[in-house]
């Protein structure tokens, strides 16, 4: 059999998109790929199939050089949001639940500090977060509130001057990585002025309970708490001082997007090569799956959900290092992203027949853990609602 076509630096980017990285932001992307393959891999599957969150593993993904590799200061070079996205897309294209692990620290919850913290705030805790000293996540979504959070935000927070400290009572649901990371970055309604900000909620504060969510079917190793709050006190300093109203957490919302429809887009990549690696060893009738027609149709139908994902994002991210971030161009590249994800996954498991449903090709992994990212920072639905209002002047979630 001939040796199939690759990109030179991502084996599925048939189009070239990784060449506009640096020699250096290359050889990043590259190593993190190897390290990957050695330390994180091998610890998946028994992790994913016990539904459980392996120390080792957590060890492995916080050991990784990423946030701040020491490969591109040797460079002098800065990280650029282009590398973020191949980071992204890299650490999907393994696997969804490490992709999500290491963003709900050094995506969401480093968004969070770095567009709502003061400049002071940001100087002191940003040099923590790069080194993990200071753990987090990011709480916004509620029992009773998840697409409509934006307006049904109930958890609260009251000042108390006597103190100078706030109170915290309500729920959070879904919060990925909670349980173990330091603080909570928590959205609460100010009971004086209604308005929704956020405060850094240390996880063993008295008030505070945990429980993780069970019998989950997708993003089986990353796990996510519901949490209560009664009568949590924090300080005042705990307060992100540049977060005063919703418009600023859909500042960081807008960031957000636009990393997890890099993993999306990693993930496509992810379970594309997993299947193509299946057909191409696999044998019915005589000779490989891979040299029917039929098969190479929906190989060709998921390289093309790939290219066209990674094209998306390569000019969406280009376009934010400018300085430019719409809320409608991050909702639609989350949107396109994870629906071609979702036939992606759908597509590979079909072409490993039986064996795409048991851990053993990978694909069944990618194909149940999509779900979640189709959920997740904004649902299909809300997205096209955030594009919807964009192009017609109507908002029409209500
Ligand atoms: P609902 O809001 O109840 O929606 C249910 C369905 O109704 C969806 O299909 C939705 O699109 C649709 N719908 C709702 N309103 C409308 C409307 N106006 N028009 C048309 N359709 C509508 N949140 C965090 O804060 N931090 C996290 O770390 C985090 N991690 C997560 C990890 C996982 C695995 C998952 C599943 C979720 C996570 N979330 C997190 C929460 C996530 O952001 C929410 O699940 C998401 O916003 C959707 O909310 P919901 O699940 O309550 O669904």
């Amino acid at each position: 059999m001939a040796e199939p076509v690759v990109g030179s630096v991502i084996p599925s980017d048939l189009y070239g998109f990784a060449e506009r990285l640096t020699d250096a932001e290359r050889a990043v992307v590259l190593d993190l790929r190897k390290r990957l393959e050695t330390t994180v891999r091998p610890l998946l599957n028994p992790a994913w199939d016990a539904a459980e969150l392996p120390q080792e593993l957590v060890d492995a993904v916080r050991s990784l050089p990423l946030m701040d590799p020491p490969a591109l200061k040797e460079a002098g070079e800065p990280v650029r949001r282009l590398l973020t996205g191949f980071r992204n897309f890299e650490l999907a294209r393994c696997d969804i639940n490490v992709g999500t692990l290491y963003n709900a620290h050094a995506g969401l919850f480093r968004t969070a500090v770095l567009l709502g913290g003061s400049p002071q705030q940001v100087a002191d805790l940003d040099p923590r977060i790069l080194d993990y000293s200071l753990t987090g996540v990011f709480g916004l979504t509620e029992p009773d509130h998840g697409s409509d959070v934006a307006g049904g935000l109930a958890t609260t927070a009251t000042y108390d001057a006597a103190t100078d400290s706030w109170v915290i009572d309500g729920a959070k649901r879904w919060i990925g990585g909670a349980t173990i990371s330091d603080v909570v970055a928590t959205f609460a309604r100010d009971t004086a002025d209604g308005q929704v900000k956020c405060f850094l909620v240390p996880r063993t504060a008295e008030g505070v309970t945990m429980e993780i969510i069970p019998h989950k079917a997708s993003l089986r190793i990353m796990q996510n708490a519901h949490i209560e709050y009664r009568g949590v006190r924090v300080p005042a300093t705990a307060r992100l001082e540049r977060i005063d109203s919703f418009k600023d957490v859909a500042r960081c919302l807008r960031a957000m997007r636009s990393d997890v429809a890099w993993m999306a887009t990693g993930a496509t990549a992810g379970a594309y090569e997993a299947a193509l690696r299946y057909v191409r060893q696999r044998e019915q009738f005589g000779r490989p799956l891979a040299g029917f027609q039929l098969i190479q149709e929906k190989l060709a139908l998921m390289l093309g959900n790939l290219t066209s994902s990674l094209g998306l994002m390569v000019q969406l991210t280009e376009q934010e290092e400018t300085g430019v971030y719409r809320d409608e161009n991050s909702a639609l590249a989350k949107m396109v992203t994870a629906r071609r994800l979702r036939e992606t996954v759908a597509l590979a498991r079909e072409v490993c027949g039986g064996n795409g449903i048991t851990l053993d090709t990978d694909v069944a992994r990618f194909h149940a853990d999509a779900e979640a990212v189709y959920s997740y920072e904004g649902t299909h639905e809300i997205n096209a609602l955030i594009v919807g209002r964009a192009v017609t002047g109507v908002g029409a979630f209500v």
